[in-house]
């Protein structure tokens, strides 16, 4: 096959979207972006960015921030290991960098929670150094232009892919390169329906539309089922807010805030009194009201929520829980979206 390269990236140049991370592609901007954009679409990180940016303008403000801050700032983009990952990384980059980050794949690497893919973008595209950065989009256009119905998800099989991404790469541009190989994925040669080999600077060369085979093509692995997990929520409020906890420091959703709950469980209302009043709560003899039935699908796991609302008279709150008011859940406490459908009744 020929070098790909020439045609990629003069359809690049004329066809790119202007990105803020794209027109300034400082490594912190690039890094951000990168963190913000796994599992989530370009148009729904942007505000988030812009806000992040505002917020923590720079690496040294990323190390200092506090938890409760990060967390809020982060609350709708899900998750929220990355953030986590994020401010571990920007204090060692303070502590061993001076608050830039390296110049150097390997040590970028090296970061918590910087993947192959996130070192070899900054690497590449804010250090304009020679390296892959390849993602789901790169591994879909080359799984099509060499036909290849290697497993994508499999490790040799990715590497096999990287080594062809490398042999068109030219050094001098690799960022750009990279950056217009995505670009391609992400508009041309898209994963949901039918490619636009119309628009494809590369498709006199791609031998999946000359076979006629792109729409086989990646080939993945099939997705492990994911594991239902019924979870009960209480909303008990009082005249000093919702009653919330936080989460544990690891784990799923770790560390951020959620009403009462009981994971594996469905319990019926008479059960989430008596559970409630076992917390030392005095729950009076208001009937409660149920909550909608609804569902959060993570990674690996379905939550089945299920639950009731209830009001109580003033009194502290349980060992391990405090009151938080409408405007403190707004404001302070990071709620995650996995209660998206009970935020209208806590906020
Ligand atoms: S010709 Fe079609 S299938 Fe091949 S790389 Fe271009 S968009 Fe993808």
């Amino acid at each position: 096959m020929e070098n790909i390269s020439p045609a990629l990236l003069e359809w690049f140049y004329k066809n790119r979207r202007s990105l803020p991370f794209r027109e300034d592609p400082t490594p912190y901007h690039v890094w951000l972006s990168e963190v913000m954009l796994q599992q989530t679409r370009v148009s729904a990180v942007l505000p988030y960015y812009y806000r992040f940016l505002e917020a923590l303008p720079d690496i040294p403000a990323l190390a200092a921030c506090e938890e409760e801050k990060l967390h809020k700032l982060w609350e709708g983009l899900g998750y929220y290991s990355r953030v986590r990952n994020l401010q571990k990384a920007a204090k060692l980059v303070c502590a061993q960098y001076g608050g830039q980050l390296p110049a150097d794949y390997a040590a970028l690497l090296a970061l918590p929670g910087i993947g192959e893919y996130t070192a070899g973008a900054i690497a590449s595209i804010s250090f304009g150094l020679p390296v892959p950065a390849v993602d789901g989009n790169v591994l879909r256009v080359f799984s099509r232009l060499y036909n290849d119905p290697g497993v994508i998800t499999e490790p040799a099989v990715k590497k096999a892919f990287t080594a062809r991404v490398m042999e068109h790469q030219p050094p001098e541009k690799a960022g750009d390169y990279n950056q217009a190989l995505m670009e391609l994925g992400a508009l041309v040669c898209v994963p949901n329906g039918a490619p636009l080999c119309g628009q494809c600077p590369l498709a006199e060369v791609c031998r999946a539309r000359a076979a006629g085979t792109t729409a086989q093509l990646p080939q993945k692995a099939k997705p492990k089922p994911r594991k239902i997990v019924p979870v009960t929520l209480a909303l008990v409020e009082s005249p000093a807010g919702f009653l919330v906890q936080q989460r544990p420091q690891k784990g799923l959703l770790a560390g951020l805030w959620q009403p009462v709950l009981w994971e594996d469980e469905h319990l019926l209302q008479a059960e989430v009194l008596a559970r409630l009043t076992a917390l030392g709560l005095d729950t009076g003899t208001a009937a409660p009201a149920a909550l909608p039935a609804a569902k959060h699908i993570f990674t690996h796991i379905e939550w089945l929520m299920s639950g009731v609302q209830l009001r109580v008279a003033a009194q502290s709150a349980p060992a391990g829980y405090v009151w938080a008011s409408r405007e403190q859940l707004r404001t302070a406490y990071a709620l995650p979206g996995a209660f998206r459908a009970y935020k209208p009744l806590l906020l």
